[in-house]
């Protein structure tokens, strides 16, 4: 039985997400809130950046 890296249940199946970054197995409610954080920095970033005038990459 997989075990899902961050709240360590036991689960059926694990769903690769990519946090920042990196990718992790996690159970579907953890993935479901790390896709949803993940797109809250993001767009926080890109506010940051539209504000700084930045166009670069980073
Ligand atoms: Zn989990």
């Amino acid at each position: 039985m997989p075990t899902c890296s961050a709240c360590k249940e036991d689960v059926e199946e694990l769903k690769m997400v990519s946090v920042g970054g990196k990718k992790k197995k996690l159970c579907e409610d953890c993935a479901d809130r790390a896709r949803e954080s993940e797109a809250v920095a993001e767009e926080s970033e890109a506010v940051v950046q539209q504000m700084m005038g930045f166009k670069g990459r980073r």
